[in-house]
């Protein structure tokens, strides 16, 4: 099982009550897997739905913001912990030393700037950290369309559009970022984190 899993999701709730509901329920899940939240610290919009909903249930909450955000994105003050760091470039190498996974929800430029790193930082080799889409209400769907085209276009290999797991439904998509770890952790080191 996953430590601590990465979560990026808007810092809006979208137009649909179901975008909070998936995020809360994303929230329990993790706190009920016992699995540590990290995010981007705020208690706005769907990143407030998550947070507040994982400590609800008992979870870890780590929130990770940027100085010049924490008014901005209403830091928030009950979490297991904060930190406040000084740039956005820190904010996402914080995140992502914390986390062993990276789950997407649903969001604006901003989930899709931190979901786009972590693809990046995987096709370049730099970590091997499964990342996920929640497709909430199909709302990834044309992205999702995109990055198959962006194949068909030669401007990714399919190796590398495999990299981004995708499922409507969150235990799927946990289920399956645990599968891939398991593919990505050599024999040898799955019986050393076991001792
Ligand atoms: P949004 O999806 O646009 O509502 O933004 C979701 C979260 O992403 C917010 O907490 C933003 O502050 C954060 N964010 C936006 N751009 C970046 C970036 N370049 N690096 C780190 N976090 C970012």
């Amino acid at each position: 099982m996953f430590r601590r899993v990465c979560v990026f999701c808007g810092s809006s709730r979208g137009d649909q009550p179901l975008f909070s509901e998936v995020a809360r329920s994303v929230g329990r899940l993790l706190a009920e897997r016992d699995i540590g939240l990290v995010y981007g610290g705020g208690n706005i919009g769907l990143m407030a739905d998550l947070a507040n909903s994982a400590l609800e249930h008992g979870g870890e909450v780590i929130g990770v913001i940027p100085s010049a955000l924490v008014e901005r994105e209403l830091a928030h003050d009950g979490l297991s912990h904060l930190h406040v760091v000084g740039s956005m470039h820190e904010r996402k190498a914080r995140m992502a030393e914390l986390s062993e996974a990276f789950i997407a929800l649903t969001g604006g430029l901003g989930t899709l700037e931190e979901l786009f790193e972590v693809l990046t930082w995987a096709q370049l080799g730099f970590h091997s950290k499964p990342c996920g889409l929640l497709d909430v209400g199909g709302y990834y769907d044309n992205l999702l369309a995109f990055l198959d085209a962006s194949v068909t276009a030669r401007f990714v290999s399919e190796e590398d559009r495999r990299l981004l797991v995708s499922d409507s439904d969150p235990e799927r998509l946990l289920a399956k970022l645990l599968e891939r770890s398991r593919q990505s952790t050599p024999e040898s080191a799955r019986m050393e984190g076991a001792k």
